[in-house]
């Protein structure tokens, strides 16, 4: 393979490149893991790897592995996901993928000679934007998601994973824990944009992490009666999106009650879903997050009890299910130690956010570059990271990179 650095290729500039891909009229990005906008991207990265001279490969998750030296144990691995989330910013993900590229870059450019291979990783799902399990790649790697259960996956259009990913070229029959790969990973350092004010604060451009918060999913499905807006009087009525609407302000209320403690309704689905038609069932969603994962446990058994009661008052019942958990996860001490030493200054974060990094922590020493984001805004078109940072972020992961290598 010819090894070809792009001269003057910087993290702001390679962005730019791919600023166009999955943006929406409204500037917020739509990369569902393998629509076209995210395996344009994947097709992009596998280019751009093989230009600087990387070996490609595709493991059988759909995690894209791009090897600078042979694939090898206890490799040195970074990188992060190209999915988005609907509606989101231009970072979250692919500046993490972006600077590992820019920084194999800048490590050929200052002659680093690395003792060992470092490969840069695609994870597929890590929004769980389409199947709703997020980190979905590094859970099937980590053996953490049952396969069976992964393959029976819908997206909103009724596909199923299994089939999506075969239509990307993944065989569904092979997905599962891959002890090889994961082997692989003798340390993995992710770079993110920071989602939170954190950097802002501290006036700080690059930050290392030292936790995630744990953080879960529930369906909470509410079943009412369906029914004509017209001929049904209020008071015959079984109106699960009346249910539904109060108990989305009951999660609000519970949260609050908890010291720290974070819970959102970001999707509500009423059916059929008609203007001049009561719903029979409402779908919606709770994100919930603490540091403390007892707290949290605590939080969705004051929702589910609130959401029954609520429920029953209107005539209603209510089904709650958990669609994904993780606990909150401490990134490697001593690897953290390591990198801060070769990021002089930089604080120390904590993440609100859930990343592969922490599923990848349970099994291989894994840690965090965090970036900031002057917006403090993320999932939205409003997150933002100065081209300055951007740029530098590469040279940081450089510096982390060249000296773990
Ligand atoms: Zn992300």
């Amino acid at each position: 393979l010819t090894v070809t650095t792009t001269a003057g290729a910087s993290v702001s500039r390679v962005l730019d490149d791919i600023a166009g891909i999955g943006r929406g009229s409204d500037g917020g990005y739509r990369r569902p893991v393998f629509s076209t906008a995210e395996r344009d991207l994947r097709g992009w990265f596998v280019a751009e790897a093989e230009r600087r001279g990387l070996d490609v490969e595709t493991d059988r998750n759909g995690i894209i592995w791009a090897w600078w030296g042979r694939p090898m144990d206890g490799a040195l691995v970074t990188g992060s996901h190209l999915d988005s989330v609907p509606g989101g910013g231009a970072f979250d993900g692919p500046l993490g993928v972006v600077a590992a590229l820019v920084a194999i870059d800048r490590m050929r450019e200052r002659g680093v000679v690395p003792s060992r291979s470092l490969a840069v990783v695609v994870f597929p799902e890590e929004e769980g934007s389409r199947f709703g399990i997020a980190c979905l790649g590094s859970r099937l790697l980590t053996g953490l998601l049952a396969p069976d259960a992964a393959r029976r996956l819908l997206d909103r259009d009724g596909n199923t994973l299994a089939d999506v990913f075969a239509g990307s070229g993944i065989d569904p029959r092979h997905l599962g824990p891959d002890p090889a790969a994961l082997a692989r990973i003798g340390q993995f350092v992710e770079l993110h944009v920071e989602q939170g004010r954190g950097l802002v604060d501290l006036d700080a451009p690059i930050a290392v992490g030292s936790s995630i918060l744990g953080h879960g999913r529930w369906k909470l499905t509410v079943t009412g009666q369906g029914n004509h807006a017209g001929t049904t009087l209020m008071h015959d009525r079984a109106d699960p999106v009346v249910a539904a609407a109060a108990i989305v302000g009951v999660v609000a209320e519970t949260a609050l009650a908890f010291d720290d403690a974070r819970a959102t309704v970001g999707r509500f689905e009423p059916h059929p879903g008609g203007t001049n038609v009561i719903a029979s069932r409402v779908d919606l969603w709770v994100d919930a997050r603490h540091e403390d994962d007892a707290v949290t446990a605590a939080l969705i058994d004051g929702i589910a009890t609130a959401a029954g009661r609520l429920a029953g008052r209107h005539g209603c019942t209510v089904e709650v299910v958990r669609e994904s958990w993780s606990p909150t996860v401490g990134l490697d001490p001593a690897l953290g130690r390591a990198v801060a030493a070769l990021v002089p200054g930089a604080p120390v974060l904590r993440s609100g956010a859930g990343h592969d990094a922490g599923i990848l922590a349970a099994s291989v020493p894994s840690t965090m570059l965090f970036v900031r984001n002057p917006s403090g805004i993320s999932h939205s078109p409003e997150e933002f990271v100065e081209r300055a940072d951007a740029d530098v972020s590469a040279d940081v992961l450089a510096d982390v990179l060249g000296g773990l290598l």
